[in-house]
């Protein structure tokens, strides 16, 4: 059921098969010259027909659909964008630091697999988990129809379409070029993934992620801060309206996380690997996981880990081609 937020703008609900978040809200949003829907679905049948049948349902056909949004090209925002680009010609819109992955992750990820294979064993993967983690993410590609962007975003610029106006704010950390949209007189804003009022958004260290993202992350979390906001419009689960509340919580969160992972690095130092095994994640054990979810598992733990490298709270060695942490001072 579609839900009209504001006048004439709507937010609408795809589903996404066998996946515990269950849907993804893109946003319709009204203009002088037609729509702009924020962020669309994968790529099943069923998705694309809950689309139709949603923007139907508010009188809207896809021809009348002028751009498309993408708040980061992960296949649940992004996967359906080839597919309406060939219906109805929208331009679509992705920040420029995505715009690289849709070639490497999803027209030719030959590379990207090698350098995952290193990768995962320089994190003290074994050996015999490697492969099945290695080929995790490639079942997904199915979802999504790559189409590249006829325009891309910096962050700072301001989108008017006639009745709404919405400032684009680049907040990578759960993407390096993640953007979220700030209509400042509706008092909304449109989250994406970085903000989402129960789960806390991966936020990952991974051969196409390099520096700090969790630093990233929450100084994007701490540009949200001041703005002022009567509802917070996320790409998943429900609509909210206490957003520095929920920012704290979430900053509290990896606070929180990353004392566990100290605690689990100890004295004698820890791989990726064995920290991400040895937390108590909120969705179960790392025992329990798929082989993707552990992947995701061990590059969210990276990014905490080099987290509190760039804090000088850990440093990092090499043994034997495996990377290592170790606390940078003895505990007192
Ligand atoms: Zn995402
Ligand atoms: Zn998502």
């Amino acid at each position: 059921m579609a839900k009209e937020v504001l006048s004439g703008l709507y937010q609408l609900k795809v589903p996404i098969p066998d996946n515990p978040i269950g849907y993804v809200l893109p946003y319709l949003i009204p203009g002088d010259d037609g729509y702009t829907l924020v962020d669309s679905g994968w790529n099943t049948p069923e998705a694309f027909a809950a689309l139709e049948a949603e923007l139907k349902e508010v009188g809207v056909s896809f021809d009348q659909i002028k751009r498309l949004l993408i708040t980061h090209v992960h296949p649940d925002h992004y996967g359906l964008a080839g597919k309406i680009k060939e219906v109805c010609g929208a331009e679509v819109i992705v920040h420029q630091r995505e715009r690289d992955f849709i070639r490497s992750r999803y027209r030719q990820p030959a590379q990207l697999l090698e350098r995952m294979a290193n990768w995962l064993i320089e994190n003290g993967v074994p050996e015999d988990e490697m492969p099945d983690m290695q080929q995790s993410s490639m079942p997904a590609r199915a979802f999504v129809v790559p189409v590249d962007p006829d325009t891309v975003l910096w962050g700072g610029e301001t989108l008017d379409f006639g009745v709404y106006r919405l400032e684009v704010y680049w907040t990578p950390g759960h993407s390096p070029g993640h953007i979220c949209f700030y209509e400042r007189a509706q008092r909304v804003l449109f989250t994406g993934d970085h903000v989402l009022p129960t789960v806390t958004p991966n936020v990952s260290l991974h051969p196409q992620q390099q520096g700090n993202p969790l630093g990233d992350y929450l100084a994007s979390l701490e540009r949200l801060m001041p703005l002022e906001v009567e509802e917070v419009l996320p790409a998943h689960e429900h609509s909210f309206p206490d957003l520095q509340g929920r920012l704290r919580e979430i900053i509290e969160h990896h606070d929180t996380r990353l004392d566990e992972m100290l605690a689990i690095v100890g004295d004698d130092g820890a791989t990726a690997y064995d920290v991400a095994s040895g937390i108590i994640w909120t969705t179960g054990t790392f025992q329990s996981f798929s082989h993707w979810t552990r992947r995701a598992a061990i590059s969210e733990t990276l990014a905490h880990l080099e987290y509190m490298v760039y804090q000088g709270r850990l440093h990092q060695t090499k043994e034997n081609g495996i990377n290592r942490y170790e606390r940078a001072e003895p505990e007192e």
